[in-house]
This record gives C-alpha cells, sequence and structure tokens, in this order.
C-alpha cells in the first residue's frame, strides 16, 4: 500500500483495571480505533495505544476484600478489556498496563531527572483527603464541607509529601492553550480549562505515604512513599516507547490525539501539559474531550449497567452495528444517549433499509444482466457525472472532517452518496434499459456505476465498520482487501475492475423485524422495571439509596463456624464451614491476616446466604461472611449476645 512517510499516534486514556468495562470505555477505545484505521488507510503509520491503570487504593483494597495480591487481582482484571477490545475489532497496536516493568521504569526515570532538576520537592502538607478518590483538597475546594468530586466526607491529614513545581507553568499553559487553537477541542471544553487555570495554580502533591497507601511506585528517591496514581498513569503516552531518548527518536512525539472522558480533561490539559513541560517534550497536539452517555434518558447507573453491557450488546446487535450507532447517534465531544430503540431504528433505516438494499439490488442486477460479471463502462450520462462529482465530494468532505473527529458528520455524508446512488439506479430505471439493446449497452455504464459507487462506500465506511466493508468488497469481487487499496484508490472515480465476478454472501444487515423489536424493548422494560434507576441527580459516586424491599433481597443469616483452615498458597483466604441451620456452607473469607483458624471456631458470624457462589483460588465459597476493617485490620461481625444457627438478620 502507498505510504506517505508520516506518523500518526493516538490513544484512548488507560482505563481503570477495577472498572467493569462499560459503553463508555467502548466509546472512547471505538473513535481512536476509527481515526486510526482511517490514518493507516491514508498511508500513515499509526500508532495507537490503549491499555489499563492499575495502581491505587480502590485495586488494594478490592483484592484484599478477595483475599489475593493486588497484582494477582489486575492480572485478572485487565484481561476483561482486552478481550472487549478484540471483540470490538479493536486494532491497538500496544496494550499498556501500569504494573508493567517496562513502564514503571520509565516512570523512575522521569521522577528522578526532574528531581534531581529541582522540579520536585519536600514539603509538610495540611489537606483535606477524599480516601476514595485518594485526592486532597484545599478548605476552599470543599463544597459544604465534602469532596468537591464525590460529595462524601474528607478527613483533615498533616504529612510531608512530595510536590511537583506545577504552579510555575501557570502563565506558559494559559498561553499554550490560547495560541493553539485545536490543543484542547471542543471549544466549550477549552474555555473550562481556561476558566480553572483563572485560580492560582498550586503545585502537585505527587505522593502518598506507603503506610497509608503501598500499592504503587514506589519514589526513587524516598522509598517511605508511592507515586500519586496520576502523576504514573499519564506516563503511560510515552512509557510506550521507551527511554526519553526513545521517545524523542521515534517520531510518534507529541501524539496527534488524546482522546478523553471530559471527567478527565483538567487532569490531562493541566497535569500532563506541565509533566511534559517539565521533561522538556513537546506537548500533544490535540486533546479531545468527548461526552457521556445516558441510557434511555437516565444516567449510567449499576442498575442500567446489564441492559448496555457491551459484550451483551455484540451478541444481541453484531459489532458493527454498535460501532455505527456510537458514532452516529451523537456529534463527538457532546454527550449522548444510548437507546435501544434508536439503535434498532438506525439499523433498520440507514443500515439494511439504505446501504443493505443498496448493495443486494446492486449485485442482484448485475448477476441478472450481467451473469454475475462487472461491466464495462461505456457511456457517461449526465446521471453519471452527478453522481461520480458527488462521490468526489463526498471523500473531500470526509477527509476534511476526520480533522475535527467530527465522525457523525462523516458518516452522514458518506450515507448521502448512499442515497445518491439509490437515486441514481431509480433515475436510470436499469429494469426498463434492460428491455432494449440500445438500453443494455446503457445498463453497462449504470451497472459499473453502481458498483464503484458501492466500492467507494465500502472503503469510506471500512474505519466505523471494518468486517461489514470487507464483506461488501468481497461481495462486489474485489479481491484486494480495502487496507491495501487505501485512501488514494478513491481519490478518482473507476478503480473497480471490469470483469470482476459478483459474489453472493448472506445478507449484511438482515432487517430487525418489528416483533423482534418489540421483544428486544420489552426485555429492557423488565430487567429496567425490577431495578428501578434512581434521580438523575445523583454524582456517581454517591451511594445509592435503597428501599426496603431491595434491602430485604439480601438474605442475611447467623452461622456458626463449624471447621476452619487457611487456603494453601493464600495469604488471606481461609476456608471455613458454616453451619446455618438447616445446612453447612463452604465459605471463604479474607481474614487470614487479623485471624487464626482456631481462633474462628465455634463463632457466630452473619453470612449473606444468597450471594451467588463464587470462586477464588478454584475452591468455591458458598456465601459473604459479614466483617469490617479500619486501618487495615478486619475485624468480624456479631452479636452481643449468643443466637442460634440460620436466624435471619434484618
Ligand atoms: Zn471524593
Amino acid at each position: 500500500m502507498h505510504k506517505n512517510g508520516q506518523k500518526f499516534f493516538v490513544t484512548t486514556p488507560i482505563y481503570y483495571v477495577n472498572d467493569v468495562p462499560h459503553i463508555g470505555h467502548a466509546y472512547t477505545t471505538i473513535a481512536a480505533d476509527v481515526v486510526a484505521r482511517y490514518k493507516k488507510l491514508d498511508g500513515y503509520e499509526v500508532y495507537f495505544l490503549t491499555g489499563t491503570d492499575e495502581h491505587g487504593q480502590k485495586v488494594h483494597q478490592a483484592a484484599k476484600d478477595l483475599g489475593v495480591t493486588a497484582q494477582e487481582h489486575v492480572d485478572k482484571l485487565n484481561t476483561r478489556f482486552k478481550e472487549l477490545w478484540v471483540r470490538f475489532n479493536i486494532c491497538n497496536d500496544d496494550f499498556i498496563r501500569t504494573t508493567e516493568e517496562r513502564h514503571k521504569v520509565i516512570v523512575l526515570n522521569i521522577l528522578k531527572e526532574l528531581f534531581d532538576k529541582g522540579e520536585i520537592y519536600k514539603a509538610s502538607y495540611e489537606g483535606w483527603y477524599c480516601t476514595p478518590d485518594e485526592r486532597f483538597w484545599t478548605e476552599k475546594d470543599l463544597v459544604n464541607g465534602n469532596c468537591p468530586e464525590c460529595g462524601r466526607k474528607v478527613e483533615k491529614i498533616t504529612e510531608s509529601n512530595y510536590f511537583f513545581k506545577m504552579g510555575q507553568y501557570q502563565e506558559w499553559l494559559i498561553e499554550h492553550i490560547k495560541s493553539n487553537e485545536n490543543f484542547i477541542q471542543p471549544a466549550s471544553r477549552k474555555n473550562e480549562v481556561l476558566g480553572f487555570l483563572s485560580k492560582p495554580l498550586e503545585d502537585l502533591c505527587i505522593s502518598r505515604p506507603t503506610s497509608r497507601m503501598s500499592w504503587g511506585i514506589p519514589l526513587p528517591f524516598d522509598d517511605d512513599y508511592v507515586t500519586y496514581v496520576w502523576f504514573d498513569a499519564l506516563i503511560n503516552y510515552i512509557s510506550t516507547f521507551g527511554t526519553l531518548d526513545k521517545i524523542r527518536a521515534c517520531g510518534f512525539w507529541p501524539a496527534d490525539h488524546h482522546l478523553v472522558g471530559k471527567d478527565i480533561l483538567t487532569t490531562h490539559a493541566v497535569y500532563w501539559s506541565t509533566m511534559l513541560k517539565a521533561m522538556g517534550l513537546p506537548l500533544p497536539k490535540n486533546i479531545f474531550a468527548h461526552g457521556w452517555w445516558t441510557v434511555n434518558g437516565q444516567k449510567m447507573s449499576k442498575s442500567l449497567f446489564n441492559v448496555v453491557e457491551p459484550n451483551s450488546l455484540i451478541d444481541q446487535f453484531g459489532v458493527d452495528t454498535i460501532r455505527y450507532f456510537l458514532l452516529r447517534e451523537v456529534p463527538f465531544g457532546l454527550d449522548g444517549d444510548f437507546s435501544h430503540k434508536a439503535l434498532i431504528g438506525r439499523r433498520n433505516s440507514d443500515l439494511a433499509n439504505n446501504l443493505g438494499n443498496l448493495l443486494n439490488r446492486t449485485t442482484n442486477m448485475i448477476q441478472k444482466y450481467f451473469a454475475g460479471t462487472i461491466p464495462e463502462a461505456a457511456t457517461a450520462g449526465e446521471e453519471d457525472t452527478a453522481l461520480t462529482s458527488k462521490a468526489a465530494q463526498t471523500v473531500s468532505n470526509v477527509r476534511a472532517f476526520y480533522d475535527d473527529l467530527a465522525y457523525n458528520k462523516i458518516l452522514s455524508e458518506i450515507w448521502e452518496l448512499v442515497d445518491a446512488t439509490n437515486q441514481y439506479i431509480v433515475k436510470t430505471a436499469p429494469w426498463n434499459l434492460a428491455k432494449t439493446e440500445e438500453g443494455k449497452e446503457r445498463l453497462k455504464s449504470v451497472m459499473y456505476n453502481s458498483a464503484e459507487s458501492l466500492r467507494t462506500i465500502a472503503i469510506l465506511i471500512y474505519p466505523f465498520m471494518p468486517e461489514s466493508a470487507e464483506s461488501m468488497n468481497r461481495q462486489l469481487g474485489i479481491d484486494v482487501p480495502i487496507e491495501e487499496q487505501g485512501m488514494q484508490s478513491v481519490a478518482k472515480w473507476g478503480g473497480l475492475k471490469s470483469g470482476g465476478e459478483i459474489q453472493s454472501v448472506s445478507q449484511l444487515f438482515p432487517r430487525i423485524e418489528d416483533k423482534e423489536a418489540e421483544k428486544i424493548l420489552a426485555d429492557i422494560q423488565t430487567s429496567g422495571d425490577s431495578k428501578k434507576p434512581q434521580a438523575a441527580s445523583a454524582k456517581s459516586d454517591e451511594v445509592e439509596q435503597i428501599t426496603i424491599e431491595d434491602f430485604m433481597k439480601v438474605d442475611l443469616r447467623t452461622g456458626k463456624i463449624l471447621e476452619a483452615e487457611k487456603v494453601k498458597k493464600s495469604k488471606k483466604l481461609i476456608k471455613l464451614k458454616v453451619d446455618i441451620g438447616n445446612e453447612t456452607r463452604q465459605v471463604l473469607a479474607g481474614i487470614a491476616e487479623a485471624y487464626e483458624p482456631d481462633q474462628l471456631i465455634g463463632r457466630t458470624i452473619i453470612l449473606v446466604a444468597n450471594l451467588k457462589p463464587a470462586k477464588l483460588m478454584g475452591i468455591e465459597s458458598q456465601g459473604m461472611i459479614l466483617a469490617g476493617s479500619a486501618d487495615g485490620k478486619i475485624i468480624l461481625g456479631g452479636f452481643d449476645q449468643e443466637l442460634p444457627e440460620g436466624v435471619r438478620v434484618r
């Protein structure tokens, strides 16, 4: 394929490994995939990076709760993202994990270099700390005395920490943002960042005492501290290339696009920019902040989660329909609403009726009139010129819209060409042409042009729907894959070779019939009703309120521990036999660091008796024991007087 000698680097954020992959993660990653595929098609050498952010308190805590090491925990979790990206046909060139040695080495080098240069200093600090967010806030940041990000209680903490001299770069950064129009997109988000920078910019605390938080990269100059997760995570964008010298020489830095959700724009635009400035590296050319998805008009919550679980959406509608819908429905940068109704609507109208029918009728007519062989174009009528100039216009508009990642406009342009081609067939009426000898000459051109238009459309939709595009290409009898044809093959009309044989394949986008659609929508309705979504005002991290009915769904019972033994090869797990009155349960509990097995036998505990059984280290656990923990010490829940086994707790 034609190479233009230029390099292109696009990234997604590295996703927090503890999160369950959802439609929002898929959205960013598909958006990055589309522009990566387009640039490859256009002859660029492309580097597309995604990965997982694996340090921090929440990972540490979750691992502890499960009775496994943090490393075991993240080794298992990161594959959920990797596997999903395979299913979504994501063509990433690297998948970086912040717990990998190759990443940690670079973080350490950078920290050391910045420390030696005097960009990092130690100071005593008094501030308000939000434990779940792992963030310090100043007095003026607080909202009603609580964390401004999640609304939860904050603790006043005084401790020594290391600080990065971020504040000194404030004026420089404001100037950079103002003089580089495309540095932050969309423009409305740029103004938010400038608004943030209109207040004094403080230095950034980049350490956490190991005593409080140990799951991180130890500071190279003081091992009583680990690196603040954001300082560690942002470096993934360059650690993928190796040392600072390699980064400078690789030709991919600065990145062309960092795609991020709007919630982490400030972190990128301010922390990352000033970090790069201190390292002496140029800033990314563009940081693009996209919006958030609601689901059927509701904020995405755990209760809505199951209906938009990406894997089940793929099972239900196919990869390409989801890829198409997410980027067609909403302008990239704005918030959007995911609704199955809208998805089915797009599938049936845009994909099945418009594009699918165009492909079917064209290939069917070539079968019928030319025994499946693509004819040679013979004449050039008025309609032909209109179609070819429409195609040329489409290609040039699509190219221009990629500069602004205006995905929905790109798709809308391509569908104008689909419509124009359908109209071309209606106007030229091949079924009439086939009736006369003179008409048959003309028919050759009409069929050729329809097929050539479809080839152009296949190449243009390839970044969005790679599988469907390649299938269209094969149906048109072309044996050169789209990746090899490249964008230059649609630079002018006539790239399709006549003489090719039409291949009949199964229908590309079968219509979702009304009955089937009704069933899908009804299923969603029921699962939505049984788990009523919370009011839209709730903050994402806020604890949801539940009803008494919700609470009563949890079957809490007293149980007496009959047997207890440590699980081999696990530091934390103890295997218990628990009598809950009418039966005995095998339960695993992550309490081996707090209790010796002997201390446990004969104790009455509280068991979640209707928890779905789960396997830990190959052993089934049939329930969960209630316990609390403070400062890492675990204490089992119990009663101040004896209760018999199997009593319901409420
Ligand atoms: Zn918070």
